[in-house]
């Protein structure tokens, strides 16, 4: 399993994530910050738990690339 987690709050709005990981963040339009698609919130955490193993380059890339560093990728 493929987990993806956003602290969203701290998001600067580069847009670099979406560039690296197009199919996992898109930019919201209400406020300017990243959204991480299908996740669910828990305490500031946006988190992704997903089957989806072909989008672990696409969450690595985006992890390495974020400026503000509150992408995280674990692999169960
Ligand atoms: S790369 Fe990081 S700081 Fe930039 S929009 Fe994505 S989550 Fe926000």
């Amino acid at each position: 399993m493929l987990i993806v987690t956003l602290q969203r709050d701290k998001c600067i709005g580069c847009n670099y994530c979406v560039e690296a990981a197009p199919e996992l963040f898109r930019m919201s339009q209400k406020d300017g910050k990243a959204v991480l698609l299908r996740s669910k919130e828990k305490r500031g955490f946006w988190n992704l738990k997903t089957h989806r193993m072909d989008l672990t380059a696409q969450a690595e890339t985006a992890k390495e690339v974020c400026p503000a560093k509150i992408i995280q990728v674990k692999i169960l």
